[in-house]
């Protein structure tokens, strides 16, 4: 019998004991059957059949592909890694090797108390990450000199595209050239070439010697250079000043440690990556970006500031200032598309300088210092001449016709060299550079005489100093106390524990924020984010040594197609807004490509997410507002006016769907064919994927191009901000104007490298994978289930705004508070702070219509979570009926007086008209799990009136 297994007993043994899709997926089959009955459905089928226009709905005929066990997924997924190949990189060009301590890579990187929060805009539930991120506000402007720096772009490239944006607003100077030092990092050339050419900007790239500062508006050299140069701007800088030009240096905070900073050397703006800070080279992102600006620019800064303000208690509290500069308020005007940036890798490295401290960065680059200037002098000795008289880290070696042969040698010996040009080759030390590394190399380039790494060692001498003293340090830096009372790692990893404690993030509760689609970011998913194999490539790298990345984004890129209806996928841009920028761009090129330059106008519904407006503006288009009707679609007579009146100039549409009024129109495709016929293309904002996935699909129905937003619809975490990942589809025509490789200097680039932030792909892959189709469907489905049933509960307590023909939402819901404060002055922030109290994190305050509140509940919760959120919003809703029947005044009410601290519990005296259990214990909370907000209520025009963006004296706590 044993040797002969019937087939039908291997039939009964089922497939596996785990199934993933019924574990990302929060509801039980029983709680779907429960919450179907309370919507008054049969089946999830009639939901979907009521829901999604018959239209666009694909039933089964969108293509499937098979789900994965979590054993055969990590098998997979395993084996791929293995095919990267990993060697020792020393090709810098602004990425390095680097130690993310572990103490930090497991409690923050591997943490989901940190990686599955929010962007802090509930400044009362997020002071932790604000502290981190404070902290690396302040390391910013320390190292660079600078008084006001941002809490992150998304990597150094775009810093610098923005940095000349700023320098385009600020500068009093009527010239139209900016001018770029050659000896900027090539894909850094490429970004800023790309954004000046919709900005209408003249690029002039040339040695810093032929810049005439009569003739631009601003400059950007990069300190060190790429080849390793460092020079003394200080001359340049102030004949620019003399010009009303704006002053940029693209630096390497390490070096900051040695050389005078941009401060001292009276620039305007420094931008730059922390990727060296501890942030694994994962074949090129996610790293954080950042830029520092004089004071007298912060209003002109892009991107998110924390800053420093008081709470209800005048005591300081932290919360993000200026918000008026951004483009969820300003849209076309605003200072950048910016909304997901990199959180997450600037928080990480602001602990990598906590953890090390201002004797530790200088230690550390001393000694990196000092070993290149040994490897320098023993390749003299080899005959070799260096470029760059000075230098910090990086190199450039002459070298004589032996290319081909040294490129080789060290990669036989496992090092990877820049190719920096055919006759010389470029070298960069790092944190993990050692003497080993030295005596390989120098074996490597003994082609003209051979010496034994020993006998150099013997003849080298005393090593001359080769940076001039006129650049040398003498600004102290990191002189807080933070940087310097977290060195034991029980002290840092109580630090890190106390500021996480503070905020509440998905491990915690569900976080209801429409748009934003807050699901579970599994653990299988997160795992192989820190392996080696993923996290140890340098984006530079020769293909071979990438075939691994190669083909995991081959098989996503076939997968995401399948979904999606397109044909192409470009994964370049690292955020969903820097995929609009691409889209748009691509659509740019296109017209242009046929000869229609005249095609400026993007159309965008009112409702539409700031992104929309801030990317057309930055991709040279004239955004044109087309009006919603009263059940919150596009009004289609007023899009139809809007294309006559601008006839033969239309370039594009950019329509959400189903739009972030939670609906799926009727007349989807009916707008899509409109735009065509008057010669123009649909860009579909894709934000909203989790809608649709496995049942529709945008290239089917007329879209032309999206972007996916991988850390919504597809588990990446959204990491208290980023990092995000935006890569976009494309139909067959637009192909030719994907981006292209950035980091060859030339053709059309968005990010810094080809892939973006390619290390956190492996999220999204391993989650289709785990899901297969049908699981991707089953989640849409859940998803559009838990959103309605939400809306069912709460409709006959807050009205659900808009809904569909047949009075279903989408994946998401909009409730109306507008009626409420009109009778009794309670507003939508009460609402949110109240919520608090409850230990949840509020849904999307205010967006797309001011004065309500967006939930969006996602597949992930199941039933006994949405019910908690639901009871806790009705008990809310009681509350404000106190005031409605005159019983409490709105100021003395539990929700003006949220969020209720242990400040408010410690007082004396109790003086309110509600009790304390009321205020501290609402609806059914058990003691022990109450969550207390660390803050009263944030008051946000104080701190933009007083603008504190650094880490604040500690007295000012006490
Ligand atoms: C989130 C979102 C965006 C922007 O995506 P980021 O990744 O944050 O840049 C654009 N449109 C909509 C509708 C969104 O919800």
């Amino acid at each position: 019998m044993l040797n002969s297994p019937d087939k039908n007993l291997w039939q009964s043994v089922p497939m596996s004991i785990q199934n993933f899709p019924d574990r990302h997926i929060g509801p039980s089959p029983v709680e779907i059957a429960e919450m179907l009955k309370e919507i008054g459905l049969e089946n999830l089928e009639q939901l979907v059949d009521e829901t999604i226009p018959s239209s666009i709905h694909q039933g089964q005929d969108v293509p499937l592909f098979n789900a994965l066990s979590e054993e055969e997924t990590l098998k997979k997924v395993r084996e791929v890694a293995a095919r990267n190949k990993v060697l020792f990189s020393m090709i810098g060009q602004g990425y390095y090797n680097t130690v993310l301590p572990l103490v930090i890579q497991r409690n923050i990187l591997e943490n989901p108390a940190w990686y599955t929060a929010y962007t802090p805009y509930q400044p009362e539930i997020s002071q932790g990450r604000l502290e981190a991120l404070l902290n690396f506000q302040t390391m910013v402007s320390d190292l660079t000199g600078l008084a006001v720096a941002n809490a992150s772009l998304l990597d150094e490239a775009t810093a610098a595209a923005e940095a000349m944006a700023l320098a385009r607003k600020v500068s009093r100077s009527d010239k139209n050239i900016f001018f770029i030092d050659e000896d900027c990092h090539p894909q850094t050339i490429a970004v800023i070439k790309t954004r000046a050419e919709t900005a209408e900007i003249d690029i002039q790239v040339g040695s810093p010697k032929e810049l005439n500062p009569v003739s631009v508006f601003g400059a950007l050299f990069q300190y060190p250079g790429s080849s390793g140069q460092v020079e003394d701007y200080s001359s340049t800088i102030s004949s620019l000043h003399e010009n009303h030009a704006i002053a940029c240096l693209a630096v390497d905070l390490l070096a900051m440690t040695l050389l005078k900073s941009p401060g001292e050397l009276q620039a305007d703006v420094a931008i730059g990556s922390v990727q060296r800070f501890g942030l694994p080279l994962g074949f090129g992102g996610p790293h954080a970006g950042f830029m520092a600006v004089k004071e007298e620019y912060k209003r002109a800064l892009p991107g998110r500031i924390v800053g420093v303000s008081v709470d209800s208690r005048k005591q300081p509290a932290l919360r993000l200032a200026l918000q008026t500069r951004e483009q969820h308020i300003r849209r076309e005007k605003a200072t950048s598309n910016i909304c997901t940036a990199q959180a997450l890798p600037a928080i990480l490295a602001s602990m990598y300088a906590v953890w090390h401290g201002p004797e530790g960065l200088h230690v550390m680059a001393s000694r990196i210092h000092t070993l290149t200037k040994t490897l320098v002098a023993g390749l003299r000795l080899l005959g070799y001449d260096i470029k760059n008289s000075t230098f910090f880290d990086t190199i450039t070696v002459k070298t004589d016709g032996y290319t081909e042969v040294i490129l080789h040698n060290a990669l036989q010996a496992g090092i990877n060299l820049r190719h920096s040009s055919p006759e010389s080759i470029g070298i960069s030390f790092d944190e993990k550079t050692t003497p080993d590394h030295i005596h390989t190399l120098w074996q490597c380039f003994s082609l003209k005489s051979e010496i034994a790494a020993e006998t150099i060692e013997s003849q080298l001498g005393a090593l001359p100093s080769v940076i001039p003293d006129s650049l040398q340090r003498s600004l102290p830096y990191l002189t807080h106390p933070v940087f310097s009372s977290h060195r034991s790692e029980t002290a840092l990893l109580r630090y890190m524990r106390t500021l996480s404690d503070k905020d509440l993030a998905l491990d915690r509760t569900m976080i209801p924020l429409g748009s934003c689609t807050m699901k579970l970011n599994a653990t299988i998913e997160m795992l192989p984010l820190t392996w080696p194999g993923f996290s140890d490539i340098h984006p530079f790298v020769p293909d071979d040594q990438s075939a691994g990345y190669r083909e995991m984004i081959a098989d996503m890129e076939k997968k995401l197609c399948l979904l999606s209806g397109y044909d192409a996928i470009s994964f370049q841009p690292n955020s969903g807004a820097q995929g609009e920028y691409a889209g748009l761009l691509a659509i740019r090129h296109y017209h242009h490509a046929k000869g229609d330059f005249h095609r400026t106008i993007c159309l965008i519904p009112s409702s539409a997410h700031g992104t929309n407006p801030a990317s057309a503006h930055m991709a040279g288009m004239d955004v044109v507002v087309v009006e919603c009707d009263q059940k919150g679609n596009v009004d289609i007579s007023d899009l139809k006016a809007k294309i006559a009146q601008h006839h033969q100039t239309i370039a594009a549409i950019m329509i959400t769907y189903p739009s972030t009024h939670g609906v799926f129109e009727e007349s989807i495709k009916e707008i899509c064919a409109l735009v065509h016929q008057a010669g123009g293309q649909v860009y579909l904002d894709g934000a909203n994927m989790n809608a649709q996935i496995g049942i529709s699909r945008p290239g089917d129905y007329g879209a032309d191009v999206s972007h996916f937003n991988l850390h919504k619809t597809f588990c990446i975490p959204h990491g208290g901000g980023g990092p995000g990942m935006g890569p976009i589809g494309v139909k067959k025509h637009l192909i030719p104007y994907l981006p292209e490789k950035p980091e060859k200097g030339s053709g059309y680039a968005v990010s810094a490298t080809q892939f973006g932030s390619a290390s956190i792909l492996p999220i999204s892959w391993v989650y289709m994978l785990l899901m297969g189709s049908e699981g991707l469907r089953k989640a849409t489905e859940i998803a559009i289930l838990n959103a309605n049933y939400i809306a069912s509960r709460l409709n006959p307590f807050f009205p659900v705004l808009y809904s569909g023909e047949r009075g279903h939402v989408a994946h998401e819901c909009i409730i109306d508070l507008r009626p409420l404060k009109q009778a009794t002055g309670v507003t939508v922030e009460d609402v949110a702070k109240r919520l608090m109290d409850f230990g949840f994190h509020a849904p999307t305050v205010s967006f797309p219509v001011a004065g309500t509140l967006m939930i969006e509940p996602t597949e992930s919760e199941n039933k006994y979570e949405l019910d908690r959120f639901c009871d806790a919003m009705i008990m809310i809703r009681k509350e404000i009926s106190e005031i409605e029947n005159g019983t409490l005044k709105v100021e003395e009410s539990p929700l003006r007086h949220a969020p209720h601290t242990v400040r408010d519990a410690t007082e004396s005296l109790w003086a309110r008209p509600y009790s304390r259990e009321k205020a501290f214990l609402p609806g059914t909370i058990p003691p022990g799990a109450k969550y207390w907000p660390p803050v009263n209520r944030v008051d946000n025009a104080y701190g933009d009136r007083n603008l504190i963006c650094s880490c604040p004296p500690m007295a000012a706590y006490s």
